[in-house]
């Protein structure tokens, strides 16, 4: 009997299509294959095959299966569970899980090998080169390896004593070496080791590892994965990370725990470097993983530890296109292939600390630093008692730290999360405020281009000489800090100090990540003015003052985690003084010492703080304790979009326990020309919230100009 394929393709459609399966093809699920759709052949995969039953509608048939990796069920079905889970397409998760298996194939590269016939001649130069020519190489690197120029090379490979031949580079993924150990770890590192090596050979379960800045998080959870490679000839480890530069950090310490590069997968990786791990991982030679969020749709075949390095990070969240938090769907992911799960913070997030609290994680704290480091001393600056001088935003108290820590030769980072020169420009003449034209916010002073930027857009445009509204000459004023500007100010303190900023203007890709870390880490540099890209994660041995130049910042969104991220924000930065022998502090410049982010961060007392915000949570119904969906709508014609909205609102299916709020105006109005509105669901923690705003959603048929998004356990509220 003709068989029917079901077959997913990585776009936005509601559902899997049906082709028909052509005679002998011996399709599997899992496996890649080419579909027409239209006019055009498409790569799918197929999810399911059935017996046709004969009386439907002809199908097409699929045009081809490709001979790619097949995806592994795990995957398959992981991509199926996400989709219903964030309320999208499957085709969108498909679309990330086949990244690497669309990119480019590593191109081959021409290199020269000895042919073992001997040189008619010999001399001094020819000699090096055969020397250098044992191992196979790009004529150009042999010429430079041997120090002769590339005639002699080409004079070689002319006369038939060295052929040239086309290779693809080969994707090395060396085994891990299990003979080699870890650090020697202290009583309580060893006791959570062993509890965490134990769950990771138990299949799935969830596991919080909850330990100070410095703790050795890292140095336990790499036993957690040795005793998860060592358990299992083919297991597979995947370790996720926030930042691109933190990766870089972690794979460094991964290849000198195992001897061996592990595969990395970040937005900066090469296509064909991504399409060599995507392959590797399929195929289950690559064994260690370290990469970004859209690491955790890999095809592993046996995956059989997640770790999540700093879990509470909202990094982890995807906010465009397929909207899904890392973190949560590394649990779901552990479910599915039965791996264990390690949630690793100095922080953790308020629903982690709740799921450890009521049993449902296992949880391992680590309260002291390793060795004789201690935990910083922190001191808050009130700003009303000690401010800058006018136009400046270092406090005399913070300076003279400064001027002590640079004394004594030691490091100081100052923290300020905010991009470029100064947040907002404005014209003191009429009091404009310069935007962005399409979208709500205000443009982003950035001078070492001497551009104006929006950050949401990434529109710019040259800084004007006058006033775009009023047509002031030089009446434009750059107002607040950004860290371009710190650095400025920090120049003028100290003209001697070497400076650097660490930014996403500064710092472009990976490498240059690693570069400034490792910089910092040799003590190359006095005073690092920092985004939150270098605030995390990083060991800076000589790191002695961390200032944070603006530490209410963050609480000014006012949003439901204004509190709870301020407080992870300022642990981690603060956390990055004193990691050696020598003892650090932290300064935070504050107008609000009194806040309660602010008496935490002072005491060192996390429990308190989360204590707090918990009980607030709680008598609010909000999460951990119930669950919230956003609804963003958008479109560019404001009465189409309101009174689409305004339909939508009548849609909302009444279920006890959901309460829906809006629509309102998003407090980013326009993006891109596009207005909109915005719903806030909340729900409590039983409701299927999937299902219900499944449900809703499919009430509404927006007009074609409007979109619809909506984010599950939503993170922004702008
Ligand atoms: P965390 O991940 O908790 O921030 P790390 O694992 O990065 O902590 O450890 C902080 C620093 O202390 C690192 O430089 C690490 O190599 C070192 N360290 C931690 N534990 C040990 C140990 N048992 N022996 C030697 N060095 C250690």
């Amino acid at each position: 009997m003709s068989r029917i394929a079901s077959v997913l393709l990585p776009m936005p459609l509601p559902e899997a299509f049906d082709y028909a399966e052509p005679e002998g093809m011996a399709l599997e699920p899992g496996d890649q294959v080419a579909v027409p759709l239209g006019p055009r052949l498409i790569r799918g995969v197929v999810v399911e095959l059935r017996d046709a039953l004969g009386g439907n509608r002809p199908l097409k048939p699929v045009a081809e299966r490709l001979d790619d990796p097949r995806l592994p069920p795990g995957t398959v079905a992981f991509v199926q569970w996400a989709a219903r889970y964030a309320v999208d397409a499957p085709g969108q998760p498909l679309a990330i899980a086949l990244r690497g298996a669309r990119a480019p194939k590593p191109r081959p590269v021409r290199v020269v090998e000895l042919t073992g016939a001997p040189p008619a001649r010999s001399t001094p130069a020819r000699t090096k080169v055969l020397a250098a020519a044992a191992t196979p190489m790009p004529p150009a690197d042999l010429a430079r390896a041997a120090g002769v120029s590339s005639g002699v090379v080409k004079g070689l490979i002319d006369e038939g004593v060295l052929a040239t031949r086309e290779v693809v580079a080969e994707a090395r993924f060396d085994a891990p070496d299990l003979s080699l150990t870890g650090a020697t770890l202290n009583e309580s590192q060893a006791a959570a080791a062993d509890a965490l090596k134990a769950a990771a050979v138990a299949g799935f379960g969830v596991t919080l590892l909850d330990g100070v800045t410095g703790s050795g998080k890292t140095e336990v959870y790499l036993e957690a994965a040795a005793a998860a490679l060592a358990a299992d000839p083919e297991a597979q480890v995947l370790i996720l990370l926030p930042e691109i530069a933190l990766t870089q950090a972690v794979i460094a310490r991964v290849a000198a725990r195992f001897g061996a590069q592990p595969g990395e997968w970040h937005s900066d990786v090469a296509p064909p470097a991504r399409r060599r791990v995507w392959e590797a991982v399929a195929a289950g030679a690559c064994r260690i993983v370290v990469g970004a969020r859209s690491a955790l749709f890999l095809p592993f075949r046996r995956l059989k530890l997640i770790v999540v390095d700093e879990e509470h990070d909202g990094s982890f969240k995807q906010e465009e296109g397929f909207i899904y938090h890392a973190r949560d769907l590394a649990v779901v992911r552990g479910r599915i292939e039965d791996a264990a799960v390690v949630l690793a913070s100095a922080t953790p997030s308020l629903e982690s600390l709740r799921n450890a609290e009521t049993g449902r994680y296992a949880w391992l704290r680590l309260s002291a630093r390793h060795g004789t480091a201690q935990l910083p001393d922190i001191t808050l600056i009130d700003l009303r008692q000690t401010p800058p001088e006018a136009g400046r935003w270092l406090s005399p108290p913070l300076v003279a730290a400064m001027a002590e820590t640079w004394a004594r030769g030691e490091q100081t980072l100052l923290f300020l999360n905010r991009r470029g020169y100064a947040p907002l420009v404005l014209c003191k003449a009429c009091g404009e405020r310069l935007c962005a034209p399409d979208t709500d916010s205000w443009l982003v002073e950035h001078r070492y281009t001497g551009r104006l930027v929006c950050h949401l857009t990434g529109f710019s445009m040259p800084k004007p000489a006058a006033c775009p509204h009023c047509g002031a000459k030089d009446s434009l004023v750059s107002i607040g800090p950004g860290v371009e500007r710190v650095e400025e100010e920090a120049r003028a303190l100290f003209p001697d100090a070497r400076i650097a900023v660490f930014s996403s203007d500064t710092v472009f890709d990976a490498r240059e990540a690693r570069r400034m870390v490792e910089t910092m880490a040799a003590g190359e540099i006095d005073i690092l003015v920092a985004t939150q890209a270098a605030a995390k994660g990083h060991n800076f041995p000589n790191l002695t003052l961390v200032g944070v130049v603006d530490a209410d910042l963050g609480l000014r969104g006012g949003d439901l985690r204004a509190a709870e991220r301020t407080y992870q924000l300022l642990a981690q930065a603060t956390g990055r003084a004193g990691r050696r022998d020598r003892p650090g502090r932290a300064l935070l410049q504050t107008y609000a010492p009194e806040h309660a982010v602010m008496q935490a961060l002072k005491a060192q007392d996390r429990d308190a703080f989360v204590a707090a915000e918990m009980g607030e949570r709680e008598l609010a119904g909000l999460p951990p304790f119930g669950r919230l969906a956003a609804v963003v709508a958008s479109g560019p014609d404001i009465a189409q979009l309101d009174a689409f909205v305004q339909g939508m609102a009548q849609a909302a299916p009444n279920t006890p326990g959901v309460e829906v709020y809006g629509p309102a105006d998003a407090p980013l109005g326009l993006i891109r020309g596009r207005r909109r509105k915005r719903f806030l669901v909340r729900a409590d923690r039983g409701v299927d919230l999937s299902a219900y705003m499944a449900a809703w959603r499919a009430r509404v048929r927006p007009p074609g100009q409007i979109r619809v998004a909506i984010d599950i356990d939503p993170y922004s509220f702008l």
